[in-house]
């Protein structure tokens, strides 16, 4: 398929920067969801996605007069864990994207996980926006609600305006970056954009929105074509195969050791350069002497493509979980069969959590049979079960997909009646 501006899928994002900085409320002011809240110590764990449809994103930036030209038909936001143990999941989700949010606190400037986002997102050429957020904290910040940044602008003080610019610009400098307040620059690509914005105020947030469309529809059309892929496959020369030592000799000689060759199945553990990156349940795959290299990349890309392509245009529909990449892809697999035809707006790997109750809950309001999660081979924690409870959604539990989509079926069926 030729790349085609009017069959773009859409762009995946994912926010990124320190802990603290506002990604996960960010994230919540973008959703239209209250996710911050009910996080264990406020750190987000897992990785999960979401769509906001392009419908949602023209209302919101309406002020900004810019809705007919948007041709994706939508936006799918990456949550990605805030916590140093998280690094590995951290690159997992930077993988996964065309474009990035990262989010500074103004009161803070660019601490160390900002500069680590950065690295990544340098490393992979990502293009990515910098949210200045939290700037209702700004002494003397007058608040206008939702509004766009433009707008919001005009009615703050010279001093409180200057502050955009001044710090953060000189600190991306010193990382060797340009960067420059979105509105004022006139080289994108070159020079980054910052954003100015507030996850408590929701101010920014539609110049935000805009400006990933925007900029991810122009810059990306080949990548965003719909067929192409969301990652790359990671080819990699294995350096070392390796298995656990028996306990005793541990402290002596190192946890592994090493062998030349492996027979069976045993549980091994492969040293090869890259391959930290990998997403895990992703198949492995050895290109043998006479095979060649792009074939077995394009076998070894299909699991990722098939799930972000099976996420509902429209962003309506249930929310999917399951233990492993490869369930998810079967499951995803089976919702989208003609004959189950059950649309998906997100989906999560492990367990679900209170935050994915709450973002099914949003389905309540448009197609009430939506709001619900189907759990597949996954355990459900009580705060969320007690929380469907509470709000209504409903949650769905087995470890065989057919007894899922029965399950389902019929409530859907009760419904009806
Ligand atoms: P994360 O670790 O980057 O996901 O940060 P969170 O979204 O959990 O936010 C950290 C803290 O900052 C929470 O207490 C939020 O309520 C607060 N916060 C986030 N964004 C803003 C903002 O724009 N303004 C203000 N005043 N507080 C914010
Ligand atoms: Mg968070």
């Amino acid at each position: 398929q030729a790349p085609n501006e009017e069959n773009l899928r859409s762009p995946v994002c994912c926010i990124m920067g320190h802990v603290d900085a506002g990604k996960t409320k960010l994230l919540d002011c973008i959703q239209g969801t209250n996710v911050q809240e009910s996080e264990a110590g406020g750190i987000t764990q897992q990785i999960g996605a979401t769509l906001i449809p392009t419908d949602n994103i023209r209302d919101r930036t309406k002020e900004l007069k810019a809705g007919a030209k948007l041709k994706v038909p939508g936006l799918l936001v990456i949550d990605t864990p805030g916590h140093e143990s998280f690094v590995n999941l951290r690159t997992r989700g930077s993988d996964l994207c065309d474009i990035a949010i990262l989010v500074v606190d103004i009161m803070h400037g660019l601490e160390p996980q900002t500069i680590e986002s950065l690295n990544l997102l340098k490393m992979r050429n990502t293009q990515f926006i910098v949210a200045l957020n939290k700037v209702d904290k700004l002494y003397s910040w007058k608040v206008s609600p939702n509004a766009p940044m433009v707008n919001s602008i005009k009615q703050q003080s010279e001093d409180v305006k200057s502050q955009f610019d001044t710090r953060v610009i000189f600190q991306f400098k010193e990382q060797g970056l340009n960067t420059e307040l979105y509105y004022k620059n006139k080289n994108m690509g070159e020079t980054f954009s910052i954003v100015p914005t507030s996850a408590t105020t929701g101010e920014g947030i539609p110049d935000l929105l805009l400006l990933l469309v925007q900029w991810a529809q122009k810059t990306m059309v080949e990548k965003l074509t719909y067929h192409d892929e969301v990652q790359g496959p990671i080819v990699t020369n294995i350096k070392a195969l390796l298995t656990p030592r028996p306990m005793k000799k541990y402290r002596l000689k190192g946890k592994y050791m090493q062998h030349k060759e492996i027979k069976a199945a045993m549980s091994i553990k492969i040293s090869a350069p890259g391959l930290e990156h990998a997403v895990t349940g992703t198949s492995l795959y050895v290109v043998g002497p006479n095979e060649d290299l792009e074939h077995v990349k394009e076998k070894a890309k299909g699991p990722m493509n098939s799930i972000m392509t099976k996420i509902d245009k429209n962003g309506e529909g249930v929310y999917v979980h399951a233990s492993t990449l490869g369930s998810l892809e079967a499951l995803l697999e089976f919702l989208n069969t003609p004959e189950v035809n059950i649309p998906v707006r997100g989906i999560g790997i492990g367990p679900v959590h209170k935050k994915d109750v709450i973002k099914a809950g949003a389905m309540l309001e448009k197609e009430k049979e939506y709001a619900a999660i189907l759990a597949f081979d996954v355990k459900v924690k009580p705060e969320a079960e007690e929380h469907a409870d509470d709000l209504g959604v409903k949650i769905f539990i087995a470890d065989v997909i057919y007894d899922l989509f029965k399950q389902f079926k019929a409530y859907i069926d009760g419904l009806k009646e």
